[in-house]
């Protein structure tokens, strides 16, 4: 398909029916394709012909929906994962292992932070996390001579901070190397990170992607402008030759474009099996038919409500970046003028244990750990997604004790604003 506008691209990308076939993308719910040969298949497996032989490695269904997130995101190359975690870890794993180091900023999603110090450090991967707000000479003293990677959210959850993506990408350009952007929470809908200089692009499609609560799912996106083969040293995954399969050399046979996705799905698809289904891609697809439509829903609606909580006498504190005093304001000018996302997040008076209170007289907000769906929900971080983090943890990811994480669905804002000024009248501070 020509490239085509944001609302086209969510509604037609990915997929276009020859005569007399599906207009739906069609659901192929089926482990394995069969083959005439065993010719034919050996050449799928030495990735001399392109086909489908399992559904670990790829299917046609999330074949196309990951088409679909490359055609939004602008870029070159795509890939489904199960998970959102999935995506993070196979994005920097990708180009990055055992003695290895990667920049990522301190303001992440809880889930990521943990896999990156914990996890991955036991992999013998070191991270060093960075403030979003370092100035340009504390970012470059974070790099290493083994640093593969810089890492960083858009819009970061649940701190709302908006990621500097230009003074972040110079950065890790400067030093060889290419800026991974989680854009969960932003969408391409609000932002396009590529647009900006970031190089990969991942998402929790779990959250406004999906949109509706369906199903846990993730995508990787390549920009195809990392130049791998002018930094091989660094990359010797993709610019040398892969002995696990038949000695192919990536960015070789693959070309800058598609190198990054290949070496993600010929290698850590086949030993790690993070796969979507191709129902969940099913159900993610029908998200994204409407995503351009609910982002505005979203954004109209935060915007109203982090007006209102700023103005009510037991709110301490708002952080909303389309609100003009935000400190992030500038940078979601720059970077998400039609809106950051759906989230908000507030301090309530009374600290922790009023949050708590006042989070159980909402009616039309539900408590859920999920965040970023057509049904407003709130969250308290310190005492759930966050809890695993110390108080100098919190403080340094952007989470304060009192933090109540609020995701505006599409719903009336009225009957948001009616919710949230009853379950605040009620506090006791
Ligand atoms: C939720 C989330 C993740 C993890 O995604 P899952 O689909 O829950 O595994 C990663 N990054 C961000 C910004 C998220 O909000």
């Amino acid at each position: 398909m020509k490239k085509t506008g944001i609302a086209t691209t969510c509604v037609q990308g990915g997929y276009t029916p020859k005569n007399g076939e599906p207009r739906q993308i069609p659901i192929v719910q089926s482990t394995t394709f069969r083959y005439e040969t065993s010719e034919a298949m050996g050449d799928l497996f030495d990735l001399k012909a392109s086909g489908y032989f399992y559904s670990r490695l790829q299917n046609p269904t999330c074949d196309a929906v990951a088409a679909k997130i490359a055609a939004l995101e602008g870029g070159t190359a795509a890939m489904l994962t199960s998970s959102g975690q999935a995506a993070n870890f196979f994005a920097v794993f990708n180009i990055a292992g055992a003695g290895d180091h990667v920049v990522a900023s301190a303001h992440i999603y809880g889930g990521t932070f943990n896999l990156f110090a914990v996890t991955m450090k036991r992999m013998g991967i070191d991270f060093t996390f960075v403030s979003p707000d370092a100035t340009d000479e504390e970012l470059n003293a974070a790099f290493r001579p083994n640093t593969k990677a810089v890492f960083g959210e858009t819009v970061s959850n649940p701190s709302l901070t908006v990621l500097d993506i230009e003074r972040f990408a110079k950065a890790a350009h400067a030093h060889g190397v290419p800026l991974i952007v989680d854009n969960t929470f932003a969408t391409p809908v609000n932002c396009r990170p590529f647009d900006f200089g970031a190089d990969i692009v991942t998402h929790s499609t779990t959250k406004y992607m999906d949109g509706h609560g369906a199903a846990v799912g993730g995508a990787i996106v390549d920009s195809g402008k990392f130049d791998w083969a002018a930094n091989a040293e660094k990359f010797p995954g993709l610019c040398t030759p892969d002995e696990s399969y038949h000695g192919i050399t990536y960015v070789k046979e693959f070309g800058q474009a598609g190198a990054y996705i290949t070496k993600a799905t010929a290698q850590l698809m086949r030993d790690f099996g993070c796969t979507q289904s191709p129902q969940s891609a099913f159900l993610l697809n029908l998200g994204l038919e409407s995503l351009h439509l609910r982002m505005k829903q979203h954004c109209a609606n935060a915007l109203k409500v982090a007006t209102f909580l700023g103005s009510h006498p037991n709110v301490t504190w708002v952080r909303y970046p389309d609100l003009p005093g935000d400190p992030y304001h500038a940078l979601q000018q720059k970077y998400l003028p039609n809106g950051s996302s759906g989230v908000v997040s507030f301090g309530v008076r009374g600290g922790r244990r009023a949050a708590e209170a006042f989070m159980k007289q909402l009616k039309v907000a539900a408590i859920e750990t999920h965040v970023a769906d057509a049904r407003t929900c709130c969250l308290h971080p310190a005492s759930a997604t966050h809890r695993q983090l110390t108080d100098e943890q919190l403080v340094a990811a952007g989470v304060s004790p009192d933090l109540v994480r609020y995701s505006c669905g599409i719903e009336d804002p009225d009957d948001l604003i009616a919710d949230l000024a009853a379950a605040l009248d009620a506090v006791e501070a």
